[in-house]
């Protein structure tokens, strides 16, 4: 195993902002083979997460598996001997490598490099994104802006002024109505105007409260100018500040740079994608034989814990290789149309899902129906990657005749 970062963790190594959180509940945020009895609240905060992970690793012995602080710099399937070439330098001493694999397991994660718009580059304040906290500044006294896409917000940054142009969440009127009964324009910025759940539904204790202090403010108005210190939003506000912090988001394509990933035929397969990835179940890519995503494109899960996925992926990728240990079969791979069919499919079913939706609704019902909808998108993904190892062991086990001809992988 590879792993850029000096020990395991991931998200939850290098996420250390104040108050950083799970934005799920946390109970189901365990290995099946690991449950967790012992995760403190219903949100469980980063530190105890991380030292959830590192015990559950030093548990099965992976430690030693792992080369640390060696970043993969690309994949290449090679065809004369039918090996994944990995190409590795360790990023202290500079010393570099080639690894051979039969199989590649690809888990590099989604949510990990930071996304930072060119704009703020103008802002000569100290500034950082919220996934690297600078913790050597002592924020006290400081005026600190939050420019907020994600959900970061809603948890406990509650020193911040916050310019917030996506607010995402969900909460009743009354609520809203209790907890600003005299400030309707607050009241206003925070009533969505789109349906519920078409965002991710993130609860919180601490977001209203956050915004009743009165050293905080939210504004809505798109950021037009950094000059210096000071930040302008189009409807003419200026504020000066010492500290920027970015929530803004992360780049995921970023796992992917041009060169990195050559597949079957010297393809390389992000081009090949052409900005729209062909991925069937989030796991098998077309001209990535032996090749395993954790976590691809399409198995993303709103309201779950994403360990379920990762095992329910994992589990399905040691099927496969046993299944091709048991036939004797050097490589195995999602044929090109199936993997389409798989997206097109996930496609369709997205544009009859809430989280294509913008407007509010105006009856209730129609809320209960959307949401029906959207639990069974997210039940269809998960569904398809379980539903698929029955098949896939059905057609494994079937005649090499029948495998060839007549199901969704090409074998060699
Ligand atoms: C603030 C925050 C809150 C979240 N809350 C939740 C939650 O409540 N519930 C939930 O289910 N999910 C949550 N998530 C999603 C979270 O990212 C996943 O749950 C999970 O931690 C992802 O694990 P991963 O191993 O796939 O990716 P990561 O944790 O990102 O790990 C990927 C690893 O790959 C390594 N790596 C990447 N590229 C290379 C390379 N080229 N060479 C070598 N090593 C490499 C990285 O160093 C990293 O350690 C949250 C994410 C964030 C940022």
């Amino acid at each position: 195993m590879f792993e850029l970062q000096p020990d395991l963790g991931g998200t939850w190594l290098t996420s250390t902002y104040p108050g950083c959180q799970s934005d799920a509940p946390i109970h189901l945020y365990s290995y099946s083979f690991a449950p967790n009895y012992n995760f403190s609240k219903k949100f469980a905060p980063q530190s105890e997460i991380l030292a959830y992970l590192q015990a559950t690793a030093k548990t099965y012995n992976i430690y030693d598996k792992i080369r640390f602080r060696t970043r993969v710099s690309n994949v290449r399937w090679d065809e004369s001997h039918n090996k994944w070439i990995l190409h590795w330098i360790n990023i202290d001493t500079e010393e570099e490598g080639i690894y051979e694999a039969d199989v590649v397991f690809h888990a590099t994660g989604v949510l990990r490099v930071p996304n930072i718009p060119k704009e703020f580059d103008a802002f000569k304040g100290d500034k950082w994104h919220s996934a690297k906290w600078n913790h050597s500044v002592d924020l006290t006294g400081k005026r600190v802006g939050v420019v907020d896409t994600t959900i970061l917000l809603y948890q406990k940054m509650a020193w911040y002024s916050a310019f917030h142009r996506v607010v995402v969440y969900f909460v009743t009127w009354f609520y809203r109505f209790q907890q600003f009964p005299f400030n309707s324009e607050l009241r206003e910025k925070l009533t969505p105007k789109y349906e519920l759940a078409s965002r991710r539904i993130v609860l919180s204790d601490h977001f209203f409260s956050t915004l009743k202090m009165p050293h905080t403010s939210l504004h809505q108005s798109p950021i037009t100018s950094i000059n210096g210190n000071t930040i302008e939003t189009s409807d003419g506000t200026k504020r000066e500040l010492d500290v920027l912090i970015l929530a803004t988001g992360f780049d995921s394509s970023s796992n992917f740079p041009d060169g990195y990933w050559i597949g079957r035929g010297g393809i390389e397969i992000k081009k090949h994608w052409n900005g729209c990835p062909t991925v069937y179940c989030g796991i098998w890519v077309p001209h990535a034989p032996n090749f395993f995503l954790i976590w691809g494109p399409n198995s993303s899960t709103a309201h779950h814990a994403m360990t379920r996925v990762f095992e329910i992926q994992v589990m399905h990728a040691i099927r496969a290789i046993s299944y091709m240990m048991e036939q004797n079969l050097v490589s195995m791979e999602i044929k090109q149309e199936v993997a389409e069919e798989f997206t097109n499919t996930i496609d369709q079913r997205m544009e009859r899902s809430i989280f294509t939706t913008k407007m509010m609704p105006n009856l209730n019902f129609l809320l209960l129906a959307n949401l029906s909808v959207q639990t069974m998108t997210i039940g269809f993904v998960i569904r398809a990657v379980l539903g698929t190892q029955g098949q896939e062991e059905s057609a494994w086990q079937g005649s090499n005749q029948k495998r060839k001809s007549n199901n969704q992988f090409s074998y060699h």
